[in-house]
């Protein structure tokens, strides 16, 4: 099998920490008090250097690192300064590409101007903000730290720190949402001085786990119904577009040339590594992830930092690629099959579809030597479309996308 991209990889930071949890959330995330964040930097900063070795990657070998992705959690409740030293010390250890885009997520009520200056100035230049809703009945309902006055402030303060690139988050399906007050949000957004370049539009997921979960299982949780969260969904997808966005993938719109570099390369098999707890990699044919463990990272990554309370970066470790994986939650090795699966799970996520002569270029068979059947029942479902070399959803096969994906998983004990 070829690889997606000459070596090229993407770099992800996972920062774990939370002013509170939202009620709906199941992300590996929690809040965590000044000491615990500056050992997880410290850990952080240790695992970028076991990682980045030239044992582990020989001389010419180093991929060219297009995107870093600080994700979380709400990767601006450290200190600018601790971002701007775990971004230097990537840029030091990998070869990060001169126009690499390089992205933070932010909530609103975690950062003012002068930090986001100096986060800019660090080398930041893509700014993810979580806002949800402009509803402040609806951001409360979620369980949000911020109302909206709080987002157009953190908004103004991205804007005048120099942010350009940026995205919004934003949900639908929220308890008691109709489609009438989604679209007060969308026109608001669309109201903005600055317009967001890239709109992420998530459907509320109900997932275990959550106070959501409990109140949904206690029948207390008012919930859009499928059909009408779908209404919801392509009512406010219509908005952006009328307003010049295109919708490029299952939940993300963009201005044109505003895709999210760092996602398209996920979607499209490109290599990973993952920093932090829970982060997941994908790298040479295996996928594995961080332990998800807090006390585990930080006992492995800072040798004896429990006595301590702090370790130097480094410290007690010899170089050796033994020590570049640490503690994970998973790792496998991916088949012929998973690698296919995986280019059809991730490619149907864009509207683009799946190229089938990149298809064929990677596996050395036609998609329809795997797929033949079950491509010929969506097709005529009208679910999926078959057009000049390209496989793709319908609207009507998004809605139903997990169906279709469904039957995209390969029986193992076919002889492909
Ligand atoms: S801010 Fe984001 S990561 Fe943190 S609890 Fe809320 S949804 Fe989860």
């Amino acid at each position: 099998m070829q690889a997606a991209y000459d070596n090229e990889m993407e770099i992800y930071i996972h920062i774990p920490f939370c002013v509170r949890k939202c009620l709906y959330c199941d992300f590996l995330s929690a809040p965590a008090d000044a000491s615990v964040r500056r050992n997880y930097v410290l850990a952080l900063k240790n695992e970028i250097i076991m990682r980045s070795y030239k044992e582990v990657w020989p001389a010419g070998k180093m991929p060219v690192i297009p995107s870093v992705f600080f994700g979380g959690g709400t990767p601006t409740l450290l200190d600018a300064e601790d971002l701007a030293d775990i971004l230097e010390l990537i840029k030091e250890r990998f070869n990060v590409g001169k126009d690499a885009e390089i992205t933070i997520e932010c909530n609103p009520g975690t950062a003012d101007e002068n930090k986001l200056a100096a986060i800019r100035r660090a080398g930041f230049n893509r700014i993810s903000i979580g806002l949800q809703s402009t509803d402040d009945q609806e951001l409360k309902r979620l369980g949000r730290i911020h109302d909206y006055s709080d987002f157009v402030k953190v908004w103004e303060a991205s804007a005048a720190a120099g942010f350009e690139n940026t995205n919004l988050d934003l949900i639908t399906g929220i308890p008691g949402q109709k489609t009438a007050d989604m679209i007060r949000t969308a026109d608001q957004i669309l109201s903005l001085a600055h317009r967001p370049k890239h709109i992420s539009l998530y459907s509320l997921m109900i997932e275990e786990g959550t106070v959501f979960k409990q109140l949904y299982d206690a029948g207390q949780l008012d919930l859009p119904d499928e059909d009408e969260e779908r209404k919801i969904h392509w009512e406010i997808i219509d908005r952006f577009e009328k307003a010049g966005y295109k919708q490029y993938e299952l939940s993300n719109l963009s201005l044109p040339g505003y895709e999210c570099l760092h996602n398209t390369g996920y979607w499209t098999g490109r290599e990973y590594l993952g920093f932090g707890i829970g982060a997941a990699s994908y790298l040479r044919g295996i996928r594995f992830a961080d332990t998800r463990s807090l006390d585990e990272y930080i006992n492995y990554w800072i040798p004896g930092a429990e006595v301590k309370g702090a370790g130097n970066i480094s410290e007690g470790f010899a170089a050796s690629e033994d020590r570049f994986f640490g503690p994970l939650s998973e790792k496998e090795n991916l088949t012929e099959s998973d690698m296919i699966e995986e280019f059809m799970f991730l490619g149907l996520r864009m509207t683009k579809g799946i190229d089938t002569g990149e298809f064929k270029r990677r596996f050395g068979k036609n998609v329809e030597d795997v797929y033949g059947n079950i491509i010929c029942k969506h097709v005529g479902e009208g679910l999926l479309v078959s057009s000049d070399n390209r496989l793709f959803l319908s609207r009507a096969g998004q809605d139903l996308a997990n169906y279709v994906m469904s039957d995209m998983i390969i029986d193992k004990k076919m002889n492909l």
